[in-house]
């Protein structure tokens, strides 16, 4: 899966209010059920007819299970959950209801037999609404249905009965009768269609490889379709006929066929499933690397010409999903706590393909930015872990895709890659392939063959780098001696609580920020590493150039004072990324000043160029403030001098919009940015020209998405005629999009009914929203000059978590909780959570929980760096 780390979170559908009180909490699976299982079942193959009608809520299978069993001694679980069985048959015994238990089927001692065993199921299921099983989505513009699936980690049961466990491979062999019109796309490519009567077609497709259930996967409906091949493999893209026109597809069969080309070589390992067809899809929070028939998310798709970070990111998610056809499908996982070897390695492996496969040379510097800052954000959270822990039941592993497990885990195998030399990781890389194709495999089979390719000793590798938590600081002391410098001393300041991690780094040696840097390598096998030599005089040392290592660097005095100075010219454009991330980690540590920051952006960044670097500092100053990393709007306290500097980024955003290029990419950066931030009434009548079509800046062309989030933002701040707008604007776009766009323009309105409406709808769901329009109210109901209006609901917030925090749609509930909470950078509302969480969090899932804990650690961190600036931390609350 491709995790979407900012943006919308992924949300389930809103049940109602006393609905969710009662309704189950999520089904799981501890690892020890599953060990039990694994030891006693095996050669399991799945025959299952689906029978999906044109509309409706709910459709029907009827399942043949065979397998074989090497013990009776006890009842055998077979997970399904939420759908109803008809009738149910094991070794021709017909079972009574009551075999069917809240989340399963349990199979009786009494008709169970050792050997082979088949069982004959009979069942009808609900759609989901919130990517988990079978999803249903209507277009509201076409009425057309669309179906697709979405089984990771532990909803392949939601679809069919089966045992649900990444080890327990199985084949499947499947018929789907489908309206005559619906495409239907599932693991293998179908080998009949046949019609029937009624305009319906059934569908045969042969049985797949040995597979894990959760890359199983369905998909149906009257999807546009492009063909290609690559190398004898069919390939297929599938859209919805409305967004056909915003799918890049000759990028995308261009980018596909270079990164099968890329993987089948690195890996010395063809492609082995036949064929690679890829679907993209509406209210798909992620991506999903279902075995040849890869999922996309349709939110990576704007309604216009995508721009360069845009296509970048689309690249570098196929290539993500596509690494797991070798990387998570031919060799998978035995169980969820090495989720990481999947996640970070097709992260890792994605950034070179991106590198060697398609046009985006800044495949490190992406690297950078979305992982492993990612990863550094995530270790500063309370509720850390390390990249391979105890996953105790496959409900914990819903809490852990995240920055550990993507971000800090790719950061890490980078350094090894590095570590290691690229050649001799590839060459263990292939024997793992090789070795473990078709079957599951852990982290100590991992490391036992990359071992053979390594003289340093990689079992204490692994046990520093992968069970520890906490990032290392580095930090370089040097002095010179006259024009020369003889001796680095490298210091790393271990984590807390943690064993020393050796890594190989690339200190770089900078004397004019414009000239190339002398790169010295050191190997950093202790806390303190010397390294001598004899170089000129430097002005600045950084010991993590080429960002090989994962650290965070502290700089030394003098390489301060230099930054500050000199930031915008150095010439490589990763080192400023990394610069400015470290600058921004130490004022998240309360070390160094919001001040002293806000002074490094005045003097710095208005000279700054490269793309990448821009929107990691505009993120800083005004990105979307949360948990995952904050920003200077957020910190500061709301007064003068706040608004001071607001206005100075207004002015200098649209004056990097006027120096733009008419057309380009740089421009719509700069649209959007002065879009997000507009507050003052300049700012504000600029955005309200542009959202009539008035003096747009020269060769702008308006998507529909951008007009949706100029009217936003003149909602944001009640400006006349803002509503009349929003009201047109849904007329002419009654896609889904311009639904979500207008939910979003009417909750984010700074008005107490406004808010007592849309908290009253998200409670109830009296609309019967889908999750991305209940996500669309979510984040736009509290922004941050609005907080003040959330306290209004604490009563509503907490008395919704104790009646929901455990519930099944954990997704919905970890909105709710994100954006719903009281807090506001002051002990008043931070104090009470604090307490709450104390005495309750113990009854909330783990995603829920871990949700809150962050957000408290966020907003007492806010207070921190209040009180180090010296700024009001019991600030007075903006909104009325
Ligand atoms: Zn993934």
């Amino acid at each position: 899966m491709k995790c979407a780390q900012i943006g919308i979170a992924v949300v389930s559908l809103l049940l109602g209010f006393s609905q969710i009180a009662q309704a189950a909490d999520g089904a799981d699976l501890t690892l020890s059920e599953a060990q039990a299982r694994k030891a006693r079942l095996s050669q399991i193959k799945y025959q299952l007819n689906v029978n999906l009608p044109d509309k409706g809520e709910t459709y029907s299978g009827t399942q043949h299970i065979d397998f074989e069993l090497s013990d009776i001694r006890k009842p055998l679980r077979l997970d399904f959950f939420g759908g109803k069985v008809r009738s149910m048959e094991l070794n021709g015994r017909r079972l009574p209801k009551t075999a069917q238990k809240k989340d399963f089927i349990l199979l009786p001692v009494a008709a169970l037999k050792t050997g082979i065993n088949s069982i004959n199921i009979d069942y009808t299921a609900k759609y989901s609404h919130q990517s988990q099983g079978l999803s249903q989505f209507v277009d509201p513009e076409t009425k057309e249905t669309f179906l697709f699936s979405q089984f990771e980690s532990f909803d392949a049961n939601r679809f069919m009965p089966c045992f649900d466990q990444p080890d327990l491979r199985a084949s499947l062999s499947l018929s789907v009768e489908a309206p005559a019109s619906w495409q239907v796309v599932s693991t293998t490519r179908e080998t009949s269609l046949q019609a029937t009567k009624e305009k319906r077609r059934v569908w045969t497709f042969p049985a797949t490889p040995p597979l894990a259930t959760y890359l199983f996967s369905l998909h149906a409906g009257p999807f546009k379709v492009w063909q290609d091949q690559f190398d004898g493999i069919p390939l297929r893209i599938f859209a919805r006929p409305s967004m056909a026109k915003y799918i890049p597809v000759e990028d995308w069969f261009r980018w596909t066929k270079n990164g099968l080309k890329f993987y089948n070589d690195y890996f010395a390992f063809k492609y082995p499933f036949k064929k690679y067809d890829q679907l993209i899809l509406p209210e798909l929070p992620d991506a999903m690397e279902n075995v040849a028939a890869v999922t996309f998310s349709e939110e990576m798709f704007p309604r216009s010409k995508a721009t360069r970070p845009q296509g970048r990111l689309q690249a570098e998610t196929l290539l993500h999903e596509m690494a797991h056809m070798w990387f998570g499908d031919v060799v998978t996982m035995s169980w969820w706590q090495d989720l990481w070897l999947n996640e970070s390695f097709a992260s890792f492996m994605s950034a070179l393909a991106l590198l060697k496969a398609t046009e985006f040379n800044e495949a490190w510097q992406h690297f950078f930015v979305e992982f492993k800052a990612w990863g550094y954000r995530e270790d500063e959270m309370l509720t850390r872990h390390a990249i391979e822990a105890p996953i105790p039941s496959v409900r914990e592993s819903n809490a852990i895709y995240d920055g550990i497990t993507y971000g800090k885990g790719a950061g890490s195998l980078k350094q090894l890659w590095a570590y290691m030399g690229p050649e001799k990781f590839q060459q263990g890389l292939r024997e793992y392939i090789q070795t473990y194709a078709f079957q599951n495999a852990n982290l100590d089979q991992f490391v036992a063959i990359l071992q053979k390719y390594s003289s340093s000793d990689l079992k204490q590798w692994t046990d520093r780098w992968l069970k520890q938590v906490g990032t290392d600081l580095l930090e370089v002391q040097w002095k010179c001696d006259g024009q020369e410098l003889k001796e680095i001393k490298i210091l790393t300041k271990v984590f807390p609580g943690t064993v020393y991690r050796p890594q190989g780094v690339d200190v770089a040696l900078v004397d004019s920020p414009a000239d190339k840097p002398t790169v010295v390598h050191a190997q950093l096998e202790a806390p303190q590493s010397h390294i001598r030599g004899n170089w000129s005089c430097p002005n600045f040392v950084y010991p993590n150039f080429n960002d090989n290592g994962y650290a965070q660097v502290q700089f030394d005095p003098a390489s301060l004072e230099w930054v500050k100075k000199n930031l915008a010219k150095i010439q490589d454009p990763l080192l400023r990324l990394q610069i400015w991330n470290d600058l921004w980690a130490s004022v998240r540590a309360a070390e160094f000043t919001l001040p002293a920051y806000v002074k490094v952006v005045m003097d710095q960044f208005p000279q700054e160029t490269d793309p990448m670097v821009l929107q990691a500092v505009v993120t800083t100053i005004s990105g979307r403030p949360g948990p995952n990393g904050g920003t200077v709007l957020e910190y500061w306290t709301p007064g003068a001098k706040r608004d001071e500097f607001l206005g100075q980024m207004e002015e200098l955003y649209l004056r990097r919009l006027k120096e733009a290029q008419n057309g380009g990419d740089e421009q719509k950066f700069w649209f959007e940015s002065f879009t997000s931030i507009a507050q003052s009434h300049m700012a504000l009548a600029k955005v309200n020209e542009w959202a009539h079509g008035k003096n747009l800046p020269a060769g702008m062309d308006l998507n529909l998405d951008q007009r949706w989030m100029l009217t936003r933002q003149l909602m944001r701040f009640e400006w006349t005629g803002a509503n009349l707008l929003a009201l047109n604007l849904k007329k002419e776009d009654p896609s889904d999009r311009g639904q979500e766009g207008a939910i979003a323009a009417e909750a984010i309105e700074p008005n107490l009914k406004v808010k007592s409406k849309w908290v009253n709808i998200l409670k109830v769901n009296k609309l019967k929203l889908s999750n991305q329009q209940a996500n669309s109210a979510f984040y736009s109901l509290f922004p941050l000059e609005q907080r003040g209006l959330a306290q209004r609901f604490a009563a509503d917030f907490y008395k919704y978590l104790n009646a929901n925090g455990n519930s099944e749609n954990e997704d919905l509930v970890k909105s709710f909780a994100e954006t719903m909470n009281p807090l506001n950078c002051r002990r008043q509302e931070s104090e009470p959570l604090r307490q709450f969480l104390s005495r309750n969090r113990e009854k909330f899932s783990p995603t829920v929980q871990k949700s809150l804990l962050n957000g408290l650690q966020e907003d007492e961190r806010c207070q921190k760096i209040r009180a180090a600036a010296g700024m009001s931390v019991s600030g007075n609350a903006v909104a009325q």
